[in-house]
């Protein structure tokens, strides 16, 4: 809110119906705005037509279209754009958007900064700052299709995928990532389908089962390590919820919605993860499973000990889960010229409070 006016990006459909009726209007306006808002990118009440001038009057009085502001604006060599964007303080998060042949993806943050402080992760060298709101979160997608010259309602559109895999943990922003989500996949909001919004997460168990039953988008999950022993210092909230536990977690996810499969993310990091032993352990793991494996060559940033793996590693890695069934694919590396690819956002994150969810778990959920 600024000035006491209430950000209506921020709301779900249902939530913009409540506040309708809380002026006394019709629920049925909240399809109306969101047609403007997200049909046809406008934000200003004024140009909404089919509305009364009193209501629109009323609604520039205690409501506004607030999106985020660009800070800076980089298009890399390969065609990636990337956005820094301003919320409602100082700080910044990136938006990044990846056009390939057969899909044009935009990767949005959740969170300034991250406090789950995986070793390799350039996000997690930030410190945590704050979670997002709804508004921002969805802000980030209204711009940047704007920018992109996007229609919800032109035949081919230009961001036809939207994936969580930005800065932060979105299962640890769970209140305003889920009305986001709707809005997302709401026919009068974005209109994706849910095969087209993927969410990555560290692993958050709980905050797992509790998408499979809000809102079963597709999942991808931050693997990086075949056993808890690695995984812990890689990923620490593996502390809390190992492996095994993961893993039900993502059987049931699958179950739960009839979602073919769940993406396991591996970043491929030069002589840790990424023997034939490993690779191994890992088919192990995802034999016979509604499974897919997303083999991530490791993107350096300054003063980080890992290396990526070589290019005859990671194929090698691959061949041996594929002959042994297991699905697996590497990603190709898109805008590393101008720090966008995975694992380099890191935004201006003033103010760090540096609280690290690892530590603080390590301390009160040490398992033995
Ligand atoms: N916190 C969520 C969302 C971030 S998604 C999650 O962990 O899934 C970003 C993806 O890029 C994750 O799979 C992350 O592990 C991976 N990643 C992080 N740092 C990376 C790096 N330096 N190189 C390649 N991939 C990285």
């Amino acid at each position: 809110m600024t000035g006491g006016r209430v950000n209506l990006l921020g709301l779900s459909r249902s939530a913009l119906e409540e506040f309708f009726e809380g002026l006394g209007e019709k629920p049925f306006r909240a399809r109306q705005l969101m047609r403007w808002v997200y049909g046809q990118g406008v934000s200003d009440f004024d140009l909404m037509t089919d509305i009364s001038k009193k209501l629109r009057l009323r609604l520039a009085e205690i409501a506004e279209i607030r999106p985020p502001r660009i800070v800076t604006d980089q298009l890399s060599g390969d065609g990636t754009h990337k956005w820094m964007l301003r919320g409602s303080d100082d700080q910044a998060v990136e938006t990044v958007f990846i056009p390939e042949v057969a899909r044009r993806t935009l990767c949005i943050s959740s969170q300034v900064g991250c406090a789950l402080d995986c070793s390799f992760c350039s996000t997690a060298q930030q410190g945590f700052n704050r979670n997002l709101g709804t508004a921002e979160i969805v802000g980030q997608v209204w711009l940047a299709s704007r920018q992109l010259g996007d229609r919800v309602d032109a035949d081919e559109r230009v961001v036809t995928n939207v994936v969580l895999m930005g800065m932060g943990e979105p299962l640890a922003n769970y209140r305003n990532v889920v009305p986001a989500l709707e809005i997302l996949l709401d026919d009068f909001g974005f209109n994706l389908s849910r095969r087209r919004v993927t969410l990555s997460t560290s692993g958050l168990v709980p905050q797992m089962d509790r998408l499979a039953r809000d809102c079963n988008v597709a999942l991808a999950v931050s693997l990086h390590a075949p056993n808890d022993e690695l995984r812990d210092q890689l990923v620490p909230i593996n502390r809390r919820y190992p492996i095994a536990e993961l893993l039900d977690a993502c059987w049931r996810y699958t179950e739960a919605g009839l979602r073919r499969h769940i993406t396991f993310e591996y970043v491929m990091l030069d002589k840790v993860n990424d023997s034939d032993a490993h690779a191994r352990d890992l088919v192990r793991l995802m034999k016979h499973r509604p499974a897919k494996v997303n083999l991530i060559p490791f993107n350096p940033f300054p003063n980080t000990p890992y290396r990526r793996s070589a290019r005859d590693r990671i194929e090698r890695f691959r061949e041996i889960l594929l002959r042994s069934g297991v699905r697996a694919t590497i990603r190709r590396t898109r805008g590393d010229d101008i720090d966008a690819a995975c694992g380099q956002l890191v935004g201006r994150v003033e103010d760090r409070t540096r609280i690290r969810l690892g530590e603080k778990l390590i301390s009160v959920a040490a398992r033995p």
